[in-house]
């Protein structure tokens, strides 16, 4: 699908669908609840949160890594838009969990020359994933010290969620 189909889908229908769901709406979310997922295309957090237009800010990037714009969007999220919950949600089969760092950084140096200035983020194992993550965030200074941070592994295939306790 190219951009001209996109926008295709957009003049048809979604235009005027994301309107009138977005009608009269706040732009804090209504749970204040931040979602940390991975971009992944088969997760839907609407669907698997049931969550409605307006209710959460959803943020997604390839592994569910806390990076540092990760970091700044739940901080802006929590301080400007009222959020006090924070999920984070990697899941098996993810596609991080397939090359390591050291891989990816020679693939692209191999391609252009040059080594890429961010970790590329890999992990073997997306509950080790949601630790580090819950540890980052639990250590950022910037985080709300009332924040209720809750971590999971989503089962991609019953996309059941198992919780990561949080590390002491
Ligand atoms: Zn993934």
């Amino acid at each position: 699908m190219d951009a001209d189909d996109l926008l295709d889908r957009s003049r048809r229908d979604g235009a005027r669908a994301s309107a009138a769901a977005a009608a009269g709406l706040a732009a804090a979310p209504a749970r204040r609840a931040v979602i940390v997922t991975c971009m992944d295309a088969r997760i839907d957090p609407a669907l698997l949160f049931g969550l409605a237009p307006g209710e959460a800010h959803v943020l997604r990037n390839a592994g569910a890594v806390i990076t540092s714009d990760t970091r700044r969007s739940i901080v802006i999220s929590q301080r400007k838009l009222g959020t006090r919950t924070v999920l984070l949600v990697a899941h098996t089969g993810c596609g991080l969990a397939s090359f390591t760092d050291d891989e990816f950084s020679t693939e692209l140096e191999l391609d252009t020359g040059l080594r890429p200035p961010w970790r590329p983020g890999t992990f073997a194992d997306p509950a080790e994933n949601v630790a580090a993550g819950l540890r980052a965030l639990r250590r950022d200074p910037f985080l709300l010290p009332d924040t209720e941070l809750r971590g999971f592994v989503l089962d991609v295939a019953t996309f059941a969620l198992t919780e990561v306790p949080e590390p002491t």
